[in-house]
């Protein structure tokens, strides 16, 4: 449930939140471009909080970048620029004047493939998060917030008594859930997964797919997904993105889940989500 910030700490002494719970995402006719090539044109999208949206169509049309301009991660690539707005609870994360880490602190990031820290320990991996919230944590409190998140992430009862070990000495999909809680560590208000299951086996993906509906509660989530069976068990709203020949990144069609994978509004959507490209 949504934290207020002046509430007294946490009695376990874990650092208080950047935020005050989900927040709810909007892209604003977001445009974008690597160096001359437009890749997104004017795409807009509200995704609520304490929902999951999906975002599916096929390779090339777009999402990862979208993903990444939800957080500012685009501005890495140098050759990229940007139009448009991404409101955050209402504020612009683009506003001059505001820092990254504003945007960062606040919304998270799992990619496709798992990527710990493989030398550090489980316990560095998930502390590590907290380098981004600019505050020393003390033992005890690093200690409880491991143990927190670690729990959310569906990983703490594998790995409570081999905290010391490396990161990289853990299964894909154990790795996979690291890296969750490595996210989590900073209390996001907005989780962005790139096909978090991408390279995973069945079994793995499922039991991310149980955390995603339990984290639902606490943050706002956005997942790019290829499966079209994973994006109607996790999400609650989709956006179809589509690039046609030559053309940038749209959305096509967006709204409830239930109602795009029932009835398609657009033939191209009933195409992709019915697996005919
Ligand atoms: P998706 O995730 O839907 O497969 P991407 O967002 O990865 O799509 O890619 C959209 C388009 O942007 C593609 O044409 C891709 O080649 C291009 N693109 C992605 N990343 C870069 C980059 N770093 N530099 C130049 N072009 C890129
Ligand atoms: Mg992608």
């Amino acid at each position: 449930l949504p934290r207020s910030g002046d509430e007294d700490p946490d009695p376990a002494g874990v650092p208080p939140a950047p935020g005050t719970g989900p927040a709810s995402l909007r892209a604003r006719s977001v445009s974008a471009w690597f160096g001359s090539h437009q890749v997104l044109d004017r795409v807009s999208l509200d995704m609520p909080a304490r929902r999951v949206t999906a975002l599916i169509g096929p390779s090339g049309c777009g999402k990862s970048t979208f993903l990444r301009i939800l957080n500012r991660m685009h501005e890495l690539i140098a050759s990229a620029s940007l139009a448009g707005e991404v409101l955050l609870d209402g504020e612009d994360i683009y506003d001059r004047g505001r820092r990254i880490t504003h945007a960062r602190r606040q919304i998270g990031m799992v990619f496709q493939k798992p990527n710990p820290f493989p030398a550090m320990s489980i316990y560095d991996n998930v502390v590590s998060g907290l380098r981004l919230n600019g505050r020393r944590a003390g033992r005890g409190e690093k200690d409880a917030l491991v143990e927190e998140c670690l729990t959310k992430s569906g990983l703490w009862k594998e790995v409570r008594d081999r905290l010391r070990q490396p990161g990289g000495a853990l299964s894909g999909g154990q790795q996979q859930r690291l890296c969750i809680a490595r996210s989590l560590a900073v209390r996001p208000r907005v989780l962005l997964m790139d096909e978090p299951c991408s390279a995973l086996d069945p079994t793995s993906t499922r039991r991310i797919e149980e955390t995603i509906a339990e984290l639902s509660e606490e943050v706002t989530i956005v997942i790019v997904t290829h499966n079209m069976q994973q994006a109607q068990r996790v999400s609650q709203l989709c956006a179809f993105f589509l690039a046609e020949q030559g053309t940038p990144g749209v959305i096509v069609e967006h709204g409830p889940t239930t109602a795009m994978f029932r009835s398609p509004r657009d033939s191209r959507t009933a195409d992709y989500v019915q697996g005919r490209f």
